[in-house]
């Protein structure tokens, strides 16, 4: 007779470093489940069958969830084992998973319609994922997989350029080495990662785990370039002729500015500026490192997405005063809900419906307050399902010596000014397979959507890595 299963309702939680130490330091503020935590969560799980699992369908790159919580499970007696054969489960589908377990928004994807939501809290998958990668990148299991891994395969005598290191390009690349392709990236910044490595500070992926994700990759044979423009140092057309397929993943990195008088005055960063100065150029820690930051007493993040969240919260580190204004209402903060309550704990104060329409300055062009609109939302939706909002007529100014703008970016020109390449409202136009308008070139992730998340990029990703590969064996035969 089959025995009924107890079901355990409430999440098990992971530890975070407490508001009063984390605000004062870029170290990182959750600290996971160690493998007693882990199982305790695993054992959640009702192990749905993987035809029918909710949570693999809203993963965008369709991770066998119940399968590596299921490795866990049927070998807790002997956890390197459990781990490394969760984590080949994962390494499936996910190259990155010690990134993607810290920031995907999992309440919107994998977790969205977890069956134990209907009877308890859902099963957290994220940071069971982020457990698995971390323990076994800290036991060495990750290089074991990769030993096992690499000597299989077979070397193709085709090459692939991709342009851009962050999430989709990285993907793409491993996908690519894996099926045996000579893949090179040529990465703009002397540091590859894109958004992880300047957007997403250390207190959320710290650069070290980003770091040992593209060692992985580098021993997969895929070949870096650092400081390389595409569209500047070689154009699109040079790289056809040296290459049998190109992967344009360079992203959505131009920031989309207020439309309001005084815009230019000093202390006004975009966040993109204030994110790369502070994660990339490390000016938290200046004089030490020798790029500074200038931040005033009390500083207003103009926006409430992931960009907002990550900006208020570094800013914060500086101990100063931190006002996100958001021109909508709390229930349309696009961020993270993991990202919005730490910034709430953390002392980041909120004002919703309120619209920037003036930046004031001193004599001397610094910013010294911004006025603002107050909004007012109507019942109409738009087609993002968002409440409509109009202006009230009614204006409030705060004082402030720093803004940061995070309202938004759109993709970079250099790339889209390639001839022959067909774009649409800034971003490169693909078909079903991911290729643009010029044969044998795909493009993916941000430089596609606009800015989206990092497990859609992955999944571009891993998707043009698979059409390159019909694209160049079709060819192939035909020759
Ligand atoms: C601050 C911030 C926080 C975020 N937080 C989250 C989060 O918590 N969860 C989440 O899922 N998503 C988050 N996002 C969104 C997510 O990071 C992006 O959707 C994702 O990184 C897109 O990946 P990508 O590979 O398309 O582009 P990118 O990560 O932007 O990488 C593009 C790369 O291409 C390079 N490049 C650009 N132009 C050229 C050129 N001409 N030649 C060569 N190289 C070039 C860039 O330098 C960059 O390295 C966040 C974004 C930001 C900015
Ligand atoms: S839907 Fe939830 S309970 Fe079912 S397999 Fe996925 S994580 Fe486990």
């Amino acid at each position: 007779m089959a025995t009924k299963r107890k079901l355990i309702k409430v999440r098990v939680p992971t530890r975070e470093r407490p508001v009063e130490e984390r605000i004062h330091d870029f170290k990182e503020v959750n600290l996971g489940y160690d493998f007693v935590t882990a199982l305790q969560e695993a054992e959640r799980c009702l192990q749905c069958p993987p035809d029918y699992a909710p949570c693999i369908k809203g993963c965008p790159v369709h991770i066998n969830i119940p399968g590596f919580i299921g490795k866990l499970l049927q070998h807790r007696d002997d956890p390197d084992r459990a781990v490394k054969e969760a984590l080949n489960v994962i390494w499936a589908c996910n190259t990155l998973p010690a990134t993607t377990g810290r920031v995907c928004p999992q309440e919107d994807q994998c977790e969205k319609n977890c069956v134990m939501g209907k009877v308890g809290d859902k099963i957290n998958i994220g940071k069971l994922e982020r457990f698995v990668a971390d323990y076994a990148r800290e036991k060495n299991i990750d290089e074991e997989l990769l030993l096992e891994i690499v000597p299989k395969i077979e070397k193709k005598p085709q090459k692939v350029a991709i342009v851009g290191a962050g999430p989709a390009g990285l993907t793409a690349a491993g996908e690519l080495a894996k099926m045996g392709y000579g893949v090179t990236i040529y990465e703009a910044l002397h540091e590859p990662g894109g958004v992880l490595i300047y957007g997403i500070p250390e207190f959320r992926l710290p650069k070290d785990i980003v770091e040992k994700e593209l060692d992985k990759l580098k021993k997969l044979g895929v070949k870096i370039l650092t400081d390389h423009v595409v569209g500047s140092t070689v154009t699109i057309e040079e790289l056809l002729r040296e290459y049998d397929a190109v992967f344009i993943a360079s992203g959505a990195g131009t920031p989309r500015l207020v439309n309001a008088p005084g815009v230019n005055l000093n202390g006004i960063y975009t966040a993109n500026e204030f994110l790369t100065r502070v994660n990339l150029m490390k000016a938290y820690r200046f004089p030490e490192y020798d790029t500074p930051v200038k931040v005033g007493k009390r500083v207003i993040v103009i926006g409430a997405g992931n960009t907002a969240m990550d900006a208020a919260r570094s800013a914060r580190r500086f101990g100063v005063e931190v006002i996100v204004a958001y021109r909508r209402g709390e229930e349309d903060v696009s961020a993270r809900v993991e990202e919005f309550e730490h910034a709430k704990e953390e002392g980041v104060k909120f004002e919703f419906f309120l619209n920037p329409v003036e930046f004031l300055g001193d004599e001397k062009g610094n910013l010294r307050a911004v006025k603002f609109e107050r909004m007012r939302p109507l019942e109409e939706r738009d087609a993002r399902g968002k409440r409509k909002i109009v202006g009230t007529g009614e204006y409030v100014t705060i004082e402030a010596e720093t803004v940061i703008i995070a309202i938004g970016k759109h993709p970079n020109r250099l790339i889209v000014n390639t001839p022959g390449l067909k774009v649409e409202r800034g971003r490169i136009v693909v078909d079903e397979n991911l290729m643009t308008s010029i044969p044998g070139v795909f493009a993916g992730g941000d430089a596609i959507r606009g800015e989206a998340t990092v497990i859609l990029a992955m999944g571009d990703g891993r998707r043009a890595a698979k059409a390159i590969h019909e694209y160049l064996t079709n060819r192939a035969k035909n020759n």
